[in-house]
């Protein structure tokens, strides 16, 4: 296990036992549920827009590390940030975890690499990615 690797566990665990952005919004635009059966990680997603920011966004769910530390990661990451960032950026992380594209992260979005080491183990990809799906959800369900 390399130093790095420790690093990302911590970073990893402490999303997990602390998730940001956890609990219940008031008066939300758009809530929306994910699950990953195979897994048994469950998400429900809630946010509130400001034309085309999301001004506030929280979750709530169980389930694995892995999804419970992507979720907190994600909402930290989206919050305050335009539609088309948040797109672009879960573009950027499934490119790099689901099809192992190397990604430029910034020094904001450095975190998400800790997730990247689980790209070998599909099931647990799919833990990873199902905050930023259920996103995506939700905001399609917003456009329509
Ligand atoms: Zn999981």
């Amino acid at each position: 296990m390399s130093l790095k690797d420790d690093l990302y566990k911590e970073v990893i665990l402490d999303h997990y036992e602390n998730p940001r952005n956890y609990g219940k919004l008031e008066n939300p635009h758009i809530c929306e549920k994910g699950a990953n059966p195979l897994c048994g990680d469950e998400l429900e997603l809630c946010l509130k827009l400001d034309g085309d920011i999301i001004s506030e966004i929280s979750f709530e769910g169980k389930g694995c590390s892995i999804s419970q530390a992507s979720s907190s990661m994600m909402t930290e990451l989206v919050k305050g940030k335009s539609k088309e960032h948040a797109f672009n950026l879960m573009k950027k992380f499934k490119s790099a975890i689901v099809e192992d594209i190397p990604q430029e992260f910034s020094e904001e979005e450095y975190e998400l690499e800790s997730l990247l080491g689980v790209k070998k183990y599909p099931v647990r990809v799919k833990c990873a990615v199902l905050a930023w799906n259920t996103l995506e959800q939700a905001l399609k369900k917003e456009e329509k």
